[in-house]
């Protein structure tokens, strides 16, 4: 299984909001639960800054589909691609 992980520039990152928006994992957690935490969402501001969720125990994470890359206005978000184990 290949897990995705977002890696955030902390240095250009102005925490705008606009990944964690236009992810369609996000959206559709929201839309299911009119909220977004630690618990549901796959990239979140927090301080004021760009962080990726990732939990192995739940089966929604980071699908690699690179829409929040395309909205970051900062080009502040790359992704790897782990071998899950
Ligand atoms: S869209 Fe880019 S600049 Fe805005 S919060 Fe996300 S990573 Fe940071
Ligand atoms: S790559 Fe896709 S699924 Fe992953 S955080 Fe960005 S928009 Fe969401």
């Amino acid at each position: 299984m290949q897990i995705y992980e977002l890696k955030i520039n902390r240095n250009t990152c102005t925490g705008c909001n606009a990944c964690v928006v236009s992810c369609p994992i996000n959206f559709n957690q929201l839309r299911k639960q009119s909220y977004l935490n630690e618990e549901n969402a796959v990239i979140l501001v927090k301080n004021g800054i760009a962080v990726p969720v990732y939990n192995k125990e739940r089966n929604i994470n980071c699908d690699g589909c690179g829409i929040c890359i395309e909205n970051c206005p900062q080009q502040s978000i790359r992704i790897e691609v782990m071998e899950g184990v």
